[in-house]
C-alpha cells in the first residue's frame, strides 16, 4: 500500500509504504499553541516505510528550549509535516494524507490533563493524562 501526503502549498510531499490505522491526538499545551487548536493528530510509521518525495530541504525543525518537544514544518506555508518520533519511527500529521485514510481511527488521546478548557473529547479512544502509557 502506498499513501501520499503533502503540505498546504504542496512543496513538501512524501509517501508511506504501509497502511495506517492508529491516530494519536496530543492535547498538550505546546501542541495546542503550535497548531492554534485542540492539539495535533498524528500516526506513527517506521523509518523504513517513509520516503520524502520532494521539498525536504524546506522542512524546518524547531526544538522547544529546555524541553524534548520539537516540531517540523514547511518553511513556505507553515503546515506541520512529518518529524522524528524516536530513532526508528516518524510521526506523520494525519491530515496531510491524500488517501489511505479509510481505516484511521483515534486510538489514543495524550496529555488529556492539559486539554483546552473548552474542548470536550468524544469517541472511545483511550485517554492518557500525560504521555503514552501514563
Ligand atoms: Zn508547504
Ligand atoms: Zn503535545
Amino acid at each position: 500500500m502506498t499513501i501520499k501526503g503533502e503540505c498546504n502549498c504542496g512543496t513538501v510531499c512524501f509517501e508511506l509504504n504501509t497502511s495506517v490505522e492508529d491516530v494519536f491526538i496530543c492535547h498538550c499545551s505546546i501542541c495546542r499553541r503550535s497548531t492554534g487548536g485542540t492539539g495535533i493528530a498524528v500516526t506513527i510509521v517506521s523509518n523504513d516505510n517513509f520516503v520524502w518525495l520532494g521539498g525536504s530541504k524546506f522542512v524546518k525543525t524547531w526544538c522547544k528550549p529546555n524541553h524534548d518537544w520539537q516540531t517540523s514544518f514547511c518553511s513556505i506555508c507553515g503546515s506541520a509535516v512529518p518529524g522524528k518520533n524516536d530513532d526508528d519511527n516518524l510521526y506523520v500529521p494525519v491530515s496531510l494524507l491524500c488517501s489511505g485514510t479509510e481505516n484511521l481511527k483515534v486510538s489514543h488521546h495524550l496529555f488529556v490533563s492539559s486539554k483546552a478548557s473548552w474542548e470536550t473529547i468524544a469517541g472511545d479512544g483511550k485517554q492518557h493524562s500525560g504521555a503514552f502509557g501514563e
